[in-house]
This record gives C-alpha cells, structure tokens and sequence, in this order.
C-alpha cells in the first residue's frame, strides 16, 4: 500500500515509484493511471496541466469552431426557414468563452490528479541520472526528485522555418493565433496541413481573408485525395485561397506592422506574387520537446532521424527504466495516442506486460467538412498492392445529413477481399469525427463488413451511412440505385 508523503517537494525526496515530466494528454492521464493503481506518482509540470492540447491546441481551437459553427447557421438561417438579422461576431467574447472552456477543463484535470493522490511540482524537470530529476520552479530553486521509474511526456513545439523573416513581429504560430486580442484583416498560413487548415476555416468563417501556401501538391498530405478534395473545395467557397506546390522562401516586413510573404513554385523555382498580410501565421508541424529535458545529456538515445526519442513497443527508451510517451516520441502527434500510450507505459512498470499498436488510432480533422479516418487509407492499400474491396456511400443518400442541410462527403470503408475484415476506413462529412469510433471499433477487433452490415443502426442516423458503406462493400449499398 502506497503511503502518501507530501513532505518530499523542495529535498530529495524518498523515491517515488513513478516520476512523469510533462502534464499533457499523455502524462496527466499516465499518472492518474499508475496513482489508481497504488502507485506513488510524482508528475513535474512548467505550465498548467492539460498540455498543448487543451491549454493551446485540441480544446480552444473545437471551442472557436463552434463559434464559426454557430455564426454560419445563423448567416444561413434563412436556409431553414428562420429569420436572423444583423448577425455578427463579436470576437473578444468568442475568445472569452474558448478560455472558460479551457479553464474548465483544466480545472478537472487538477481535481483528477488530486482526488487520485498525485503530487504535482510546478517547474521545469530536467533529467540527472536515470532515477533523479531536478525540478526548476519559478523563483529559480531546485530540488531533486529520486524515482524508480521515468516517464518524459514532455510533448512537441511548433517548427519555425529557417527562413529570412521568421522572426518578423506579424509571424505567428498555433499558440499566439489563439491569443489575438482582434481578429487581423488579412492572413496567410503557411502550411496546408492539419493546423494550417483548421485554423484556415476559423479565421476564414470569422471574416478574415485567408491564404493557404502549402508546399506539397496537396492539402492534408496525409489523406486519401478524394477527401482532401473535399475539404479543398470547401474552403475555396468559404474565400479561403490556396497555393499548392508552393514554397515560401522569405517575409519581409512591410508597411503598418504587414509582412509581405515571399514565395515561388515549388517544382519549377518560378517566383510568384508576394502576399501582404496582417498576420502570418506559421503551421509547418511540430518537432519534440527536448531543450533542457537532459535526456541526451545522460544517455537516452533519439530515434533514426533524431527528431523524437527511440522507444520500443513498451514505450521503454534504451535505459530501462525511463518510458516516453505522446509528441516527445514523435511517432504520432496526436492527444489520444499519447494517452494510450501512457496506459502501455504504466503497465509495463507496474508488470503487465502491453505492447503499444497502432494499426487502429483513429484521425480527426476539424475542417468545415470534417475528415476522419483509421487503419489503412485506399492510397496506402494501392501503394502495399493489399487485395482490397471499397466500400463508399454518400452522405447525399443518407436521411439524416439531409435534414441536418449537410450531405457533402461520403463514407470509405477498406476491407480484405478474401475475409471481409475492415481494415480501414474514412470519412469526409458531417459527423466525421464522432462517427469515426464505429469504425475504430471495427479495425481494432477486425469485425467484418458483415457484421456491420448485419447490425441494426438506429434510423434516421448518421451512423446509417457507415452501415450502408458495410453493404457496398459486400454486396451493394441498400440506398443506392447501381
Ligand atoms: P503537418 O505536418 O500536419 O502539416 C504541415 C504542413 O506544412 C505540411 O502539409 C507540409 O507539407 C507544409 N509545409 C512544410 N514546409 C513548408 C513550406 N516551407 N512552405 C509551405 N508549406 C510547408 O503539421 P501541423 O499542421 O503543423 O501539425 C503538427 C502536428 O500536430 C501534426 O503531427 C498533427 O497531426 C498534429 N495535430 C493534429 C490535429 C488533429 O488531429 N486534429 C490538430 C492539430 C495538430
């Protein structure tokens, strides 16, 4: 039994069982995790708990989505037989909001790691040797932390651009976007992936004239095209314009605090025109969070390309009793994969042996419409030559996007040809990312179309599409004259 001794912060302390860096979706949830089960948890934390994804990520940007969600039903009212007039947003109180939300949440974390007994350091951990960790608060002061085991979760930051220009004051990244005090008139994002295209429809849906420089021919590179088209018309009705194979080579600074982004054709080194713009925002990806952790520095080995810390699938690093977990591996920057992978980590030390897969983490893109997907994409079955059967339905035959005035999108479901087992799946439309854990399920305990197909969904629901997708891939959708 774990007896709880609060007397260690500020000495070295006995040792604990588990010392966690990093308070994020991995960390937090690893330590409340590994407390619930007795065990005698340390979690060190520089800011508050919660992380990038809900302090300056995942939650205040879902917060603001809504605020646009909300803003275009009523500028669509009429649509629906409604009358609204003289709508507008009124930007401060959006921001207000997206701040209760995320203190609210946090708050619920601090009250998790109380009610489960973690004791948590404020400051900045850093590594000594495998089994002690100085904790830097505030005021400077150090004190040591003695473990017997390590978790870092420390997470990742946003990369900046080796450019000229960079550093110019109109240049801002994910963090500073969701601290405006007013909307800009003008911005361009560079960068067409996940973060450049979310906060794309935000700034765009709020009125603000959006470009898109993404270097690859593509947006969201990592999606099926189909989807990404999708998403890419989308944002062309909603103002949003967008360079594909574009390369952005300098900013410089112009008139009234404006940058003017310098950039040219990827493939061709053609130049293009510049762009002005109030705010540049940068969303280039994310690199892991490693300055001052000391991990190199006693020993922890990095991976292949040296971005993320190695870790086998225990998430064990190379010294036995140091774990890492979340943005900090670089293996997948994603808040629930991190959470998961905290789980793996917590049993390992605590003697279950799990090992971390991820043939089943599901995506979720928050663009206008939204992208979800899991398990092997059709461009990644094609690539592998996989014998594979496609499952599709559209959302324009399904009852419920219908009343909702929401059907753009469809349902992708990949299945073994041989077995019918699904083994992927997407989906472009309403609902995506809610509607994205059926089909987790079924690539997590490899159900067959079938057996979706066979099952009862609730009628009129969004679920119903998958279920129909379940059908095409079999013998042929229920609602679908071909
Ligand atoms: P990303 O890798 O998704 O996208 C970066 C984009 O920038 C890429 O499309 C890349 O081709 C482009 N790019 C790179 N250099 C460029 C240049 N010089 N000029 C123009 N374009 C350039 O990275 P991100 O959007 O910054 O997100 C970082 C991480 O955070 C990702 O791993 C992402 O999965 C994660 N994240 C996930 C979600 C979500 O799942 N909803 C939301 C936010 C962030």
């Amino acid at each position: 039994m774990r007896e709880r001794d609060d007397a260690g912060v500020g000495s070295v302390t006995a040792p604990y069982d588990i010392a966690v860096i990093g308070g994020g979706p991995g960390g937090y949830v690893a330590a409340v995790y590994a407390a619930r089960q007795g065990a005698r948890v340390v979690l060190v934390e520089k800011d508050t708990p919660g992380g990038t994804c809900l302090n300056r990520g995942c939650i205040p940007t879902k917060a603001l989505i809504r605020t646009t969600e909300v803003y275009k039903m009523m500028q669509e009212a009429v649509r629906y037989g409604c009358r609204a007039e003289k709508v507008e947003v009124n930007f401060k109180r959006a921001m207000a909001r997206k701040d209760r939300v995320v203190k609210g949440l946090v708050k619920g974390v601090e009250t998790l790691l109380a009610k489960h007994e973690v004791t948590v350091v404020p400051g900045l951990g850093r590594l000594v040797d495998k089994e002690t960790v100085a904790v830097k608060s505030g005021d400077g002061e150090e004190m040591l932390l003695k473990a017997r085991h390590i978790i870092l979760a420390t997470g990742s930051e946003p990369v900046v651009l080796p450019i000229p220009g960079s550093a110019s004051e109109a240049v801002i990244d994910s963090t500073q976007a969701l601290e405006l005090d007013e909307l800009p008139e003008t911005m361009v994002i560079i960068g067409g992936g996940v973060i450049g295209m979310e906060f794309a429809f935000i700034f765009a849906r709020l009125g603000v004239k959006v470009t898109v420089i993404e270097y690859l021919d593509q947006i969201l590179p990592p999606v099926d095209e189909d989807l990404a088209q999708e998403v890419f018309r989308s944002a062309r009705m909603a103002g949003i314009q967008i360079y594909t194979q574009a390369r952005v080579t300098a900013i410089t600074e112009g008139e009234g605090g404006q940058a003017a982004v310098v950039f040219e054709n990827a493939a061709t080194g053609e130049a293009l025109p510049e762009l002005t713009a109030d705010k540049v925002l940068m969303a280039v990806g994310r690199r892991p969070h490693l300055e001052g952790l000391g991990a190199v520095e006693i020993g922890v080995e990095l991976d292949a390309n040296g971005r993320g810390i190695k870790v086998n699938e225990r998430m064990q690093t190379n010294i036995e009793n140091i774990y890492a977990i979340g943005d900090v591996t670089a293996k997948m920057m994603l808040a629930h994969a991190a959470s998961h992978q905290g789980l793996v980590a917590v049993d390992n030390i605590l003697g279950r042996d799990t090992l971390m897969d991820y043939s089943a983490v599901p995506n979720a893109i928050f663009t206008d419409p939204e992208i979800a997907s899991v398990g092997v994409a059709e461009k990644d079955a094609a690539a592998g030559n996989l014998n594979v059967r496609v499952g599709r339905f559209p959302f324009a035959a399904n009852g419920k996007a219908l009343t909702l005035g929401n059907s753009r999108g469809f349902v992708k479901l990949i299945t073994e040809a041989d077995t019918g087992v699904i083994i992927g799946g997407s989906i472009v439309g309403p609902g995506a990312t809610d509607l994205i854990g059926e089909i987790t399920l079924a690539v997590q305990h490899r159900l067959t179309a079938e057996q979706v197909a066979r099952t009862i969904h609730a009628h009129p629901t969004l679920p119903e599409a998958i279920f129909e997708a379940a059908w095409a891939a079999e013998s042929g959708a229920l609602h679908l004259a071909e």
